[in-house]
């Protein structure tokens, strides 16, 4: 038997499609029906069909595929399911833009028309969202996919509208709600936004209703609500104001009185300390007018549903005016009757609407409520005692005060797009039901013909029931028994409040139990402009050109390494290089050892175990791994994720390429015989292979091809246990020993670069030994430290022994190190070659050090590393061009 040559490249786009093939052929990602052991579940976040997935939803889902692939790999019975989100308000709003561009606005179409267009624009998203989550390699299992508004997801919605209905903790009530005029919907208080912005304050003379001479002057912003005034009030211990309470004001243009009242809710601070009371169109006047329901007349609103004036008592000039050019018209009436005492710029709050950033306008409306204070109470516990634990750690206070100032939810919306509000209406009775199923007849006189509601529930109303609905709830399925509560919710820390929350509650009050036990917030990922990537700003790149151009393991290499996935961090064009370089490492490695296999090579089901007095280089490698091993262990338990890949790719790189791999290179080739060639094989092929199947959550598809390059047992990685950490042993002195040579090697390298050796010269070296130990320790490495190190001879010398007078020297805890520095100048092509060397070396750091993505996902320690390398080979470039007689370029 033969073995092919590895190819010395990763063809990432054949590797890719071939293995993900074979995964869902032997169905790994299917979660088993009836588990035996550890389970470990969770739900795919459902992204909205409003758009294409984002590289911040590739970010969320590595991390749970690192996870899910983790426990899986250890035996755990594993449900991940995958969904989408039909995103109510936000899809409809989707699609009116889009018809926008084409000159159709949606509101003109028939309702069918609506819904059809629609359910058109959510299966193309749909289509691609699903191709977009198996070309990133993500683990799901599909035959658990749901859609939130599929017929379980429908009957569960209203089986839980009915049950809050019925308990009474849903209701229909009149308040001022968050009305935008452009998508003609009620908004919940979390999509709206506010942010200060430029006004003018008038100050209006409201006369006296009696005739007497004077009147009360009042400060608004919003001078063409004046016609919905019912009411001038003032603080009660006001002293400016006290004689006015009780008498009445004429509203300007109009002949209407209004009575002043005394309210403590008034700011006496505010303007000129008298405000108009406009109940219907501002939250504070209406909770005014209810405090005064006696002495007021609540009047009709002034401003239709569009935003425009309109009613009885708008003067007929202002009518069917919107009310932003109403506002100017408004002042110019004012001012021409003489009613404006002062005007001036005014900064101030402002809220806008989320999706179509119209001025959200305060509309008194009835609409549905959910009571939120007595389901908030058992997802706050759940938190304080620790059955719900959040990560980072930091977000709990964020938590806390979000929870303490709960108002009620606001659930109805008046689009087309969404779940209908389960309740029936009887013309003939009056009555109103909750029902699941559709009512045949009123409940009360059995009057046939109910009306339905005519809105529909906000899409989190369904989003906050994902994790059981998801799993079959209300039925008592197989999956809810086996998978509920899940393990883990992987979210950004965004919707926390939109979702996280309400779902804690959900759970706790329709299962009885938090939904997950573990919530990891990952950071929000940026663009080179600082920007938050979003489907909204469209400034995401498609992951699928991504993973076309770079292999789905480079992007997913890059999310989670090196910056840490919980904060916040750019993500750049340069953020792929890490991840390639990484891959191109790991393929280099199981390369060589796989060019170095011999014939029918046992799979290393064990760890080789090693004579005792076994050489140094092979206990420490399998000591480091042991630790590397334990760190991966520990980080991805915590939640950790960028430091268990971090650990990984420390020991890939480090221990085993630049010093293990280098160190045993000779005795693979036989050098000292056979059976050192054997153990340097058998625990070379050991880590390497536990290495790529450590590695296999992070970057499944390459190795999962180099797994079968390697000896192994089983037929997939991606089934294959995980490492067991007890495999190798812990062994402190290998660690101390290898420490010495490695700083032989460090030491005499760094005598190299002060000097300037060129970095083809081999230079003799001495070395006069701290002690009898390390001296024994160093002749019986000096091999590996000459070669490592590139010096020529390395002689041992004794305390009084003098050194050649062309040696340089430095002190360590090991010893006196010297180096042979040539006297002779070098010849001219010599230098030459060093230049080209050194300036080829410089730009590459430089590089590196100008991309701010390495910048600012690199640990400071690296990039501070980075820049002491590109100052030292700066340094030596200048110093070989002034030997070159050149002018000396730009320093570091
Ligand atoms: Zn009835």
């Amino acid at each position: 038997m033969t073995r092919e040559p590895m190819p010395t490249r990763f063809d990432f786009a054949a590797v890719e499609v071939r293995w993900q093939a074979e995964w869902r052929k032997r169905e790994v990602a299917r979660a088993p029906t009836h588990p035996t052991g550890r389970t470990f579940s969770l739900i795919l976040p459902p992204p909205n069909v409003t758009a294409f997935l984002t590289i911040g939803h590739m970010m969320g889902d590595t991390c749970m595929d690192v996870l899910v692939r983790w426990h899986r790999m250890q035996g755990d019975a594993v449900l991940w399911a995958p969904g989408v989100d039909h995103a109510g308000l936000s899809t409809q709003v989707a699609v009116r833009k889009a018809l926008a561009k084409e000159g159709v606005r949606l509101e003109t179409l028939p309702r069918e028309e609506v819904l059809r267009l629609v359910e058109n624009w959510k299966n193309e998203r749909e289509a691609r969202i699903r191709r977009q989550i198996d070309a990133g390699g993500f683990s799901v299992d599909w035959t658990k996919y749901r859609y939130t508004m599929d017929a379980g997801a429908i009957r569960a919605t209203r089986e839980v509208f009915v049950r809050l209905y019925n308990d009474g903790l849903i209701y229909r009530g009149e308040r001022i709600v968050n009305w935008d005029p452009k998508l003609r919907t009620a908004l919940s208080d979390l999509e709206v936004l506010h942010r200060e912005e430029d006004s003018e304050l008038l100050t209006i003379r409201y006369p006296w209703a009696d005739g007497t001479q004077g009147g009360l002057s009042v400060a608004t912003v919003r001078p063409e609500t004046i016609f919905g005034d019912v009411a001038v009030a003032v603080h009660p211990d006001d002293a400016r104001h006290a004689g006015a309470v009780g008498r009445s004001v004429r509203v300007p243009l109009t002949d209407r009185r209004v009575p002043v009242i005394a309210d403590k809710a008034v700011d006496p601070a505010f303007g000129t300390g008298a405000v108009k009371v406009t109940p219907r169109h501002d939250a504070l006047d209406f909770q005014i007018y209810q405090a005064h329901t006696a002495e007021l007349e609540l009047v009709p609103a002034i401003l239709d549903l569009d935003g425009r004036l309109g009613s009885e008592l708008v003067p007929v000039e202002f009518r069917g005016i919107d009310r932003e050019k109403a506002r100017g018209l408004v002042t110019e009436a004012l001012v021409s009757a003489g009613a404006i005492e002062s005007r001036r710029p005014y900064r101030h709050s402002v809220g806008r609407s989320e999706r179509s950033d119209a001025v959200v306008e305060p509309l008194l409306s009835a609409q549905w409520f959910v009571r939120m204070t007595d389901l908030a109470a058992p997802a706050v516990a759940a938190v304080r005692d620790g059955s719900v634990r959040l990560h980072p750690a930091r977000w709990e206070r964020t938590f806390y005060s979000w929870m303490e100032g709960l108002q009620d939810w606001c659930i109805s919306r008046q689009v087309v797009w969404g779940h209908a509000i389960p309740v029936y209406y009887c013309p003939a009775c009056g009555a109103e039901q909750a029902s699941v199923d559709v009512p045949g007849a009123c409940a009360k006189c059995a009057h046939v013909g109910l009306r339905p509601d005519p809105d529909v529930l906000d899409t989190w109303f369904t989003s906050w029931l994902w994790p059981f609905v998801s799993l079959g709830w209300p039925e008592a399925t197989e999956e809810l028994a086996r998978y509920y509560p899940t393990s883990v919710l992987v979210t950004g820390r965004d919707i926390m409040f939109f979702w996280v929350a309400r779902m804690m509650m959900a759970g706790a009050r329709f299962t009885g139990k938090p939904p997950f036990a573990d919530v990891y917030f990952t950071g929000l990922l940026r663009d080179e402009l600082g920007r938050k990537i979003s489907k909204s700003l469209g400034n995401s790149p498609d992951p699928l050109d991504l993973i076309a151009e770079r292999g789905a393991d480079s992007l997913r290499f890059a999310l989670v390494h090196p910056g840490p996935v919980d904060q916040d961090g750019p993500f750049t064009p340069g953020t792929l290089d890490g991840g390639r370089n990484f891959l191109t490492k790991l393929w280099n490695v199981v390369r060589f050892v796989h060019g170095h296999l011999a014939e029918g090579e046992e799979p290393t089901t064990v760890a080789p175990v090693l004579p005792p007095g076994a050489p140094i280089e092979h206990r420490w490698i399998l000591h480091r791994w042991r630790l590397t091993i334990s760190e991966v262990d520990r980080a991805l338990r915590a939640y950790e994720l960028s430091e268990a890949a971090s650990a990984l790719y420390q020991f890939l790189w480090h221990d085993l390429a630049d010093v293990y791999l280098e160190w045993v290179r000779g005795d693979l080739g036989g050098a000292k015989g056979d059976a050192a060639a054997l153990t340097a094989r058998r625990v070379l092929t050991f880590v390497t292979e536990r290495t790529v199947r450590a590695l296999h959550p992070f970057v499944p598809h390459v190795t999962e091809e180099l797994w079968h390059a390697l000896p192994h047992s089983g037929e997939l990685l991606a089934l294959a246990p995980w490492p067991r950490e007890e495999e190798s042993a812990l062994d402190p002195e290998a660690e101390v020993a290898v420490g010495v040579v490695l700083e032989a090697v460090r030491t005499l390298r760094h005598l190299r670069s002060e000097h300037q050796v060129p970095l083809a010269a081999a230079p003799d070296a001495w070395l006069r030994p701290s002690g009898a130990e390390t001296a024994a320790l160093l002749a019986a490495q000096q091999d590996v430290v000459r070669r490592l190190a590139k010096v020529g001879t390395l002689t041992f010398i004794g305390a009084a022994e003098p050194v050649p007078p062309e040696a340089r020297g430095t002190v360590r805890p090991s010893g006196e190190y010297f180096l042979a520095v040539p006297k002779s100048t070098p010849s001219s092509d010599a230098l030459q070659r060093e230049r080209d060397l050194l300036a080829g070396l410089l730009a590459k750091t430089r590089d590196r050090l100008a991309d701010p993505g390495f910048r600012s996902r690199a640990p400071p320690s690296v990039v501070a590393e980075t820049e002491e390398k590109a100052r030292e080979l700066s340094e030596r470039l200048m110093k070989v061009e002034e030997q070159l007689g050149r002018p000396a370029g730009p320093g570091a």
